[in-house]
């Protein structure tokens, strides 16, 4: 089984579903309240160790209510949490969803999220050092993405990031990372001025554009390729971007050929959004293997 250390959020959703959204000042009645953990470092973690690997998560949660029950999924899903901290002096990370009217309306409060700093992630270099791969994304500091990189660079460690949220990256995290798996908007983000075509061709073999149902482009150093998605009845695309990038790094750890890796990736993601739900719907290795025979 190969090793992987996911760097990144765990948060609390919390979800509310009315058939009318509050405007300023007014309060309504809403219908039905539930609470599923998320955050795309502990959904990409739970999807990774769903897919076979042993996955370790390194981030933080509040000690409060929210935080057990993050932390007690997490076991529930065979991820370890020797580097999963209860912080004292901030809550857990919630994400407070409205679905109304057909639409959702988020607030963020990245809470201990931010407390996943440098200094912090030190203290677990032995579990980076030990893993086959790292899975980064961009709910966490910062300073922390840089210093994973620099340190998954010196330690030759793989590093896949995956650049959500969207945020400008400095150049030296981009030539550290050895995959990068933005979306079409974070691409944008990422590389600016930069037409896709050209962001990929000047990082062949390093950039994955995930294109939704679309599949995902990158450049193989002659051609740009699209490996297709699997095309099927879609329910729900939360996690498909979680569920891509866990599997993608599950395969590469594995030694699958990039070809392969991208299959299996789809794969998975192609099953995740037949379910609701981010995690949810994320599959077992069996029912990956099963629907790519
Ligand atoms: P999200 O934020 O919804 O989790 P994302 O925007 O990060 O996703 P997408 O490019 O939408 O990423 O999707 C990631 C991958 O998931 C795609 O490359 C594809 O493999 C798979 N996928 C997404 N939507 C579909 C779909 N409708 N049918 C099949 N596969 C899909």
């Amino acid at each position: 089984m190969v090793k992987i250390a996911v760097v990144g959020s765990a948060s609390m959703d919390l979800v509310v579903t009315s058939s009318k959204r509050p405007g300023a000042g007014e309060t309504v009645l809403g219908e039905a309240f539930k609470t599923v953990p998320g955050g795309k470092g502990a959904n990409q973690a739970v999807a990774a160790a769903r897919l076979g690997a042993i996955v370790s998560m390194i981030g933080c949660v509040g000690d409060d209510h929210y935080g057990k029950a993050i932390l007690q999924n997490f076991k529930e899903n065979n991820v370890r949490t020797d580097y999963v901290k209860p912080v004292t002096d901030m809550e857990s990370g919630t994400a407070h969803i409205v679905l109304a009217e057909g639409d959702n309306s988020i607030v963020v409060v990245k809470g201990a999220n931010d407390r996943v700093t440098p200094q912090y992630v030190e203290k677990a270099l032995k579990v980076i050092r030990e893993s086959d791969i790292v899975l980064i994304q961009q709910e966490i500091p910062e300073e922390t993405v840089e210093y994973v990189s620099k340190i998954c660079h010196d330690i030759r460690v793989p590093l896949l990031l995956n650049p959500a949220p969207a945020r400008a990256l400095s150049q030296t995290v981009i030539e550290k990372a050895t995959y990068l798996t933005p979306n079409e908007h974070e691409a944008s983000i990422l590389f600016g001025g930069l037409k896709s075509e050209e962001a990929l061709r000047r990082y062949p073999n390093k950039v994955f554009i995930t294109v939704g149902n679309k599949g995902v482009r990158y450049h193989d150093g002659e051609n740009e390729v699209l490996v297709p998605a699997y095309q099927v009845e879609a329910v729900d695309t939360t996690g498909a971007g979680d569920t891509f990038n866990a599997a993608f790094a599950v395969a590469l750890a594995e030694g699958k050929s990039l070809r392969e890796s991208l299959r299996f990736a789809n794969r998975a993601a192609s099953l995740s959004v037949m379910k609701f739900g981010a995690q949810g719907g994320m599959p077992t290795r069996a029912e990956v293997e099963e629907s790519l025979e």
